[in-house]
C-alpha cells in the first residue's frame, strides 16, 4: 500500500485543477488526476508530477455520471487503499444566455456536473475519510465561483446558481462531518485565465472583463491553487465551513 496521503482532484487535467494537482504533489500528496475526455492533458500533468519526483495517476470519469464516479473511487481504493483529500474542481459553464432562453438540457447538464457531481464525489470521500466509517479524517475543498455572489446576469445565471449550491453544500457538509475528522471548505475564484471561457463561447472574456476587476487584471490558476493548498494543509486545521473569495477584489 502507498503510504503518501492520497488526494483526488476532479478536473485535474487542465486549468485550475492542473495547478492544484501539481502544487499538491510538491506538498507531498499522491494525486489522482481526474479528467472527462482529454487523456493527453491528464497524462501530461501526471508526467510533470513524476518528473518532479512526485506520485500521480490519471483517472477518467465523467462527473455527470454516478457509475463513472463509483468506478473512479473504486480505482483509487484498488491502487492506494486510502483517501485523504478531495478537491471538487470539475465544473463547466455554457454559452452566454438569458434565463428565458435556456433549455432544460442546458440547465440539467450544468447542475449535473457542478452540483450533483460535487455532492456525489463528496459522499464517496466521506465514506472513506470519516471516523464514523472507520476512516482517519481528511479535507475536502470545493471550487465555487465569485459568480455565486454576483449572479452572472445576462451571462449564465444557471452557472451562478450552481455555484451558490456549492457554497451552501460546503457549509452544511462541514457542520455535518466536523466531529468526524473532515474539514470542508471552498474557494471562490474570480476571473481566471483558463480555457473555460472559450468553452463557453467567449475566448476573449478574460481580456474583456479584466478592466472591471478592482486589481485590473485576471487571476492565474496558480493563485487559486495556493488558496486550495492552504485549505488542504494542516495550517488550516481550524478552518471548516469557510469560503474564501480569491478574485482581485471583485
Ligand atoms: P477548464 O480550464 O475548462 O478545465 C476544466 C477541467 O474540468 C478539465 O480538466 C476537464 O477535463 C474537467 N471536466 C470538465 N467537465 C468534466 C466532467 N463532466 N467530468 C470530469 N471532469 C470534467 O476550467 P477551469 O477554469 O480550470 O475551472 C475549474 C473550476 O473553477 C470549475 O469548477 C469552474 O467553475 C471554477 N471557476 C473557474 C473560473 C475561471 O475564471 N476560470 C472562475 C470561477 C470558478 P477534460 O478536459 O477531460 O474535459
Amino acid at each position: 500500500m502507498n503510504e503518501a496521503r492520497v488526494l483526488l482532484v476532479t478536473g485535474g487535467s487542465r486549468g485550475i485543477g492542473a495547478e492544484i494537482a501539481l502544487g499538491a504533489a510538491v506538498a507531498g500528496w499522491s494525486v489522482a488526476v481526474n479528467y472527462a475526455s482529454d487523456a493527453q492533458a491528464a497524462d501530461a500533468v501526471v508526467r510533470r508530477i513524476e518528473a518532479g519526483g512526485g506520485k500521480a495517476f490519471a483517472v477518467k470519469a465523467d462527473i455527470a455520471a454516478e457509475g463513472a464516479i463509483m468506478d473512479m473511487f473504486a480505482e483509487i481504493d484498488r491502487r492506494h487503499g486510502r483517501l485523504d483529500g478531495l478537491v471538487n474542481n470539475a465544473g463547466v459553464v455554457d454559452v452566454k444566455a438569458r434565463v428565458d432562453e435556456m433549455s432544460l438540457a442546458r440547465i440539467e447538464r450544468m447542475m449535473r456536473i457542478n452540483v450533483i457531481g460535487t455532492i456525489l464525489c463528496a459522499r464517496e470521500a466521506v465514506k472513506r475519510m470519516s471516523t464514523r466509517h472507520g476512516g482517519k479524517g481528511g479535507s475536502i475543498v470545493n471550487i465555487s465561483s465569485v459568480a455565486s455572489v454576483l449572479g452572472s446576469a445576462g451571462e449564465y445565471v444557471d452557472y451562478a446558481a450552481s455555484k451558490g449550491a456549492v457554497d451552501t453544500f460546503t457549509v452544511g457538509l462541514a457542520r455535518e462531518v466536523a466531529e468526524e475528522g473532515i474539514r470542508v471548505n471552498a474557494v471562490r475564484p474570480g476571473t481566471i485565465d483558463t480555457e473555460i471561457h472559450a468553452s463557453g463561447g467567449q475566448p476573449d472574456r478574460v481580456e474583456r472583463v479584466s478592466g472591471s476587476i478592482p486589481m485590473k487584471r485576471e487571476g492565474k490558476a496558480s493563485e487559486i491553487a495556493a488558496a486550495v493548498l492552504w485549505f488542504l494543509s494542516e495550517q488550516a486545521s481550524y478552518a471548516t465551513g469557510s469560503i474564501l473569495t480569491v478574485s482581485g477584489g471583485r
